[in-house]
């Protein structure tokens, strides 16, 4: 290469950094592009200003991201330099109202027909990258506690990798071929178009990572309507995601929402014309109002998931499993152990073990009632303010000081105590005594208020482990674990944060968010 073409190489790259490029980008291209989605102008690279592009970007220390305002992002993970006060600024994928939001979205999705599954696979790459990179990690899990009020950062943290590691990609999309006589039939998992997702408090950056994922991984695009206590910390999520997409040649606006989340915002997003899926992740309201709009929905709803533990259990390991795993979070996963029912022979053993491995055993009854005033309404059902919060604040409000190694606050009542009944998704875990393993699988039953969530059982008995998988029908049955193994963490397979027990589907995944559509070629393309 003469010194010649090198200079004018370096002079094109440059401009790309310090100004506008001297020549016009090329006209759009119909051929499928491997630099971004054939609806747009795909700038023709020329190979030497490839390498000098590379070079130069690893010589400026990637500094000058073409996203970035202020310059000084580093340019890593593309560009992620957003304040904090930015977060709520309009632009980005952030709209000042649901109808402007939801017709992005639209006109982005028609666009994003014409992506390659290879330009989906990047996509979904980027979103990924994000959200595995550690200071990205601890900023959005800080400020989920910070504005929630709820949780705890380390568990935050691993859910948050967790959506973003283990969220099933493209590869979940299969297709299914009939051929014959009469030709060849195609059975393809296509988009719905725009999906509408409500988040729900308890995981509002989790549910966003997998449902954008899993969302956009099937081909539609999603415009979410966070819980507005989360909303900060929502709308960066959003935007990070926005920036990542537009550094990878996606077609702008495929994740979005509004400034200011509310519920007349998700009423307007859920009466859009344009949404054509709903997709609820929350308590039991918002799940039967998606239900009733006439839509194709999808309900995530609450659990109460019970935990059996029976004569036949290791009960050492049953007892920290249950620990670590009704303690994760605060437990406010929907997926978190709610309430025990222990097999009386092994009951008081089971109660010293938890004890010994950070619970705090509430034996005096004016405790739990204290308690009990503390954290539930006049309905019976747990205060906002209580939800989500540490085993040692809640001690705390009665005037018990405990120090970090309590975890879990436990205590033995029956099994009508509102304790029992309701989800409180914070760390106090009421035990029942049982006569027997069959009355304790028919009580998980009952208290799981056929919610076809989650349950867990520890024993080494197979017929009942299996009776009990049976009659209680849940998405998630965990045996011998703490629950979280359920969602992917120490436990096989992938992750899901939207589990659709009232819907049926289940562990939502890309197919979920698809359709089965039909390709027929008539009397061609049979090879046999
Ligand atoms: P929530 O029902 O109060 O809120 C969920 C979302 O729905 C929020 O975005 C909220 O703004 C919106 N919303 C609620 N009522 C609405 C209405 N009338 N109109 C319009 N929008 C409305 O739940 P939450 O406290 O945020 O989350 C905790 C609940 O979610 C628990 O019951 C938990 O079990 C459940 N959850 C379920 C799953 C699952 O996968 N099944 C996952 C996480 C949380």
């Amino acid at each position: 290469m003469k010194d010649i073409d090198i200079e004018n190489a370096v002079a094109r790259v440059l401009s790309g950094y310090t100004g506008p490029a001297e020549t016009p980008a090329p006209a759009p291209t119909s051929k499928p592009g491997t630099t971004g989605c054939v609806w747009e102008p795909v700038k023709a690279v020329d190979p030497v200003d490839d390498i000098i592009g590379g070079m130069l970007t690893r010589a400026l220390g990637e500094r000058n991201c073409s996203n970035c305002k202020a310059g000084d992002c580093q340019g890593k993970a593309g560009c992620l330099s957003i304040s904090d006060a930015e977060a709520l600024e309009l632009g980005d994928g952030v709209f000042a109202t649901m109808d402007e939001a939801v017709n992005a979205a639209a006109e982005a999705q028609r666009k994003y027909l014409f992506c390659t599954m290879g330009d989906r696979k990047r996509f979904v790459e980027g979103i990924r990258a994000i959200f595995t990179d550690e200071a990205v990690l601890e900023r959005i899990s800080r400020l989920t506690v910070e504005q929630t009020g709820m949780g705890n950062l380390a568990h935050k943290i691993i859910k948050n990798r967790l959506a973003a590691e283990k969220t099933p990609g493209v590869e979940d999309l299969t297709t299914e071929a009939q051929s014959g006589d009469d030709g060849l039939t195609l059975v393809e998992l296509s988009p719905f178009g725009v999906i509408g997702a409500i988040t729900p408090t308890t995981n509002p950056t989790e549910t966003v990572i997998c449902n954008s994922i899993g969302m956009l991984a099937a081909g539609n695009a999603a415009v979410f309507s966070p819980h507005p206590r989360a909303k900060g910390v929502s709308l960066l999520a959003i935007k990070l995601i926005n920036r990542k997409l537009a550094a990878l040649g996606a077609p702008a606006n495929l994740v979005v929402t509004v400034q200011a989340p509310s519920i007349d915002n998700t009423n307007a997003m859920m009466a859009h014309p344009q949404v054509r899926m709903l997709v609820a992740t929350g308590g039991p309201g918002i799940v039967r109002t998606v239900m009733s709009t006439g839509k194709k929905a999808i309900g995530a709803g609450a659990g109460n998931p019970p935990v059996v533990v029976d004569e036949t259990a290791d009960i050492p390991k049953a007892a920290q499993d249950i620990v670590n795993g009704a303690s994760f979070d605060n437990n406010m996963p929907c997926i978190a152990e709610k309430e025990v029912i222990v097999v009386d022979q092994v009951a008081d053993f089971l109660i010293s073990e938890m004890q010994r491995n950070g619970a705090w055993l509430a034996s005096d009854p004016s405790v739990v009632e204290r308690l009990a005033q503390l954290v539930l309404t006049e309905k019976g059902g747990p205060q906002t303010g209580c939800v989500g919060k540490s085993a040692a604040w809640l001690l705390g409000q009665i005037g018990i000081q405990v120090g970090p190694d309590v975890r879990l606050i436990i205590l033995e009542t029956t099994k009508d105590h509102p304790f029992v009944q309701e989800e409180l998704m914070m760390p106090i875990l009421p035990v029942v005594r049982v006569p027997d393993v069959d009355t304790a699988i028919d009580l998980a039953v009952d208290l799981e208020h056929g919610n076809r969530h989650t349950a867990m059982m520890h024993s080494t008995n197979v017929r009942k482990l299996t009776k009990m998988a049976k009659l209680i029908q849940t998405t998630i049955f965990v045996k011998n674990g703490p629950s979280y193994a359920g969602i992917g963490v120490g436990g096989e397979g992938y992750t899901t944060f939207t589990i659709a027990g009232p819907t049926g589907e289940g562990l939502t995944s890309p197919r979920s968010f698809a359709r089965r559509r039909k390709c027929v070629m008539v009397e061609a393309l049979n090879v046999r």
